[in-house]
């Protein structure tokens, strides 16, 4: 099965696609953590990366899609991933859906982690400290364009999904484990 955690920055993804993948065996794909290892491992990739993850813009659709291609194909994959911060814009949606469909596969479900503005901002400024700064984009500034972006390019895929009829929303405000308890029961429904 194959999962969209979705959501704002901060608002949790991260968290809940590594539960989901610890407890339900799916593969966390997330292409922030991937261009992040692509920039630490100084590739041409990261180098053309860097400086735009920096100020909070997205990086082309071209680059995500492709890193995401190559990775479904590897084995791992094969049993369910759950996508962490991928699709952000329209254009990758539906070359997420293409590239599934040739493989024989689809998107089970999109959950949408609901969290207030406010909030975010503060939960950014704590990851920051307990990373000690190690993530270039996690200053109040660069959150602020981050959120900019994600409200112009990422939030018309709730639409999107909500078209397809695979859109669920859970209260991201709540404790990580009952979010992680949330989710569990929107699976537990998707299995029948
Ligand atoms: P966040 O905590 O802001 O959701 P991510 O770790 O998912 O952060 O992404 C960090 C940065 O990596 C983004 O601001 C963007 O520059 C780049 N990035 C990650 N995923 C994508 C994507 N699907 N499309 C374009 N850019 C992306």
């Amino acid at each position: 099965m194959n999962l969209i955690l979705f959501g704002p920055p901060g608002a949790g993804k991260g968290t809940q696609a590594k539960v989901l993948q610890e407890e339900g065996g799916l593969i966390q794909l997330s292409t922030g953590d991937m261009l992040r290892a692509s920039v630490a491992a100084g590739s041409d990739l990261g180098k053309r990366c860097k400086a735009i993850m920096d100020r909070g813009d997205l990086v082309t659709d071209d680059i995500v899609v492709g890193i995401i291609a190559e990775r479904l194909d590897q084995p791992d994959c094969a049993n369910g991933v759950v996508f962490d911060g991928f699709p952000r814009t329209i254009a990758q949606a539906e070359a997420l859906d293409k590239m599934l469909a040739t493989r024989g596969a689809s998107i089970a479900a999109v959950i949408e982690l609901k969290v207030e503005d406010e909030a975010l901002v503060g939960r950014v400024a704590q990851r920051s400290l307990e990373t000690g700064g190690t993530r270039g984009d996690d200053t109040p500034e660069t959150l602020r364009k981050r959120l900019e972006v994600y409200r112009k390019n990422t939030a018309p895929l709730l639409d999107f999904y909500r078209a397809q009829g695979k859109l669920t929303s859970v209260d991201g405000m709540a404790p990580i484990p009952e979010v992680s308890g949330a989710i569990r029961r929107i699976l537990k429904d998707l299995k029948g």
